[in-house]
């Protein structure tokens, strides 16, 4: 058989070995979400969720990137998706809106919005341009990234949405859970951008299978 011939058999019947395996749902295993990824997502779906995305105020920021990595955020398994969400996109409208504020606009949702902080405001998930573009302190003097700042506001303001109150640190060393104001202390705990196992399954059990 000439190499190229060879090559090619050899590669087909690796498709069909790959197709023939039982796909092992194992959502951290790399290899098993690039293999059968699109499928799993939507296996393990169990609420669907539209928002849209608007701004407020004097936002300088790139909403090309703000949309992309807030729905980077949405899909991550170690987010809400794994507590069973799957959040689509919408031109305007949809279940919720997703705002990037800036500072001085937060307030303007409501009272209990501070220009400091993030903020959520019935359907609004508002994200403080502020803190988008520069962190918090605690969190930059730990020494963490910007991109996880931006998972934990993310996950923290749309956990409000989803229904949950703020959480406290469960034992000193511990991951701090996602709805914990980290920003404000962590009571011993590490900071941590995603929600707790703990976090994600009450999502879970709060969705009803067939309501989408
Ligand atoms: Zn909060």
């Amino acid at each position: 058989m000439p190499r190229a011939a060879r090559v090619l058999a050899l590669s087909a019947a690796f498709v069909v070995t790959m197709l023939a395996s039982p796909a092992t749902a194992v959502p951290d295993n790399s290899s098993a979400r690039s293999a059968g990824h699109e499928a799993e997502r939507h296996a393990a779906a169990r609420r669907e969720v539209a928002y849209s995305v608007i701004t407020r105020g004097n936002v300088t920021a790139s909403m090309k990137v703000f949309r992309r990595q807030a729905q980077e955020t949405y899909d991550d398994q170690r987010g809400w998706r794994g507590g069973g969400v799957e959040f689509r996109r919408v031109r305007r409208g949809g279940d919720f809106t997703l705002v990037l504020a800036s500072a001085r606009a937060v307030p303007t949702f409501s009272s209990s919005c501070s220009a400091t902080w993030s903020c959520r405001v019935g359907r609004f998930v508002i994200i403080n341009q502020l803190r988008w573009k520069h962190a918090s302190p605690a969190w930059n003097a730990a020494g963490r990234s910007t991109r996880d700042y931006r998972h934990l506001v993310v996950n923290h303001e749309t956990g409000h949405w989803l229904g949950l109150d703020h959480a406290g640190c469960g034992a000193p060393g511990a991951r701090a859970p996602v709805m914990m104001p980290q920003s404000k202390g962590t009571d011993g705990c590490r900071l941590n951008p995603w929600p707790l196992p703990g976090e994600a399954a009450r999502i879970r059990r709060a969705v009803r299978p067939g309501e989408r």
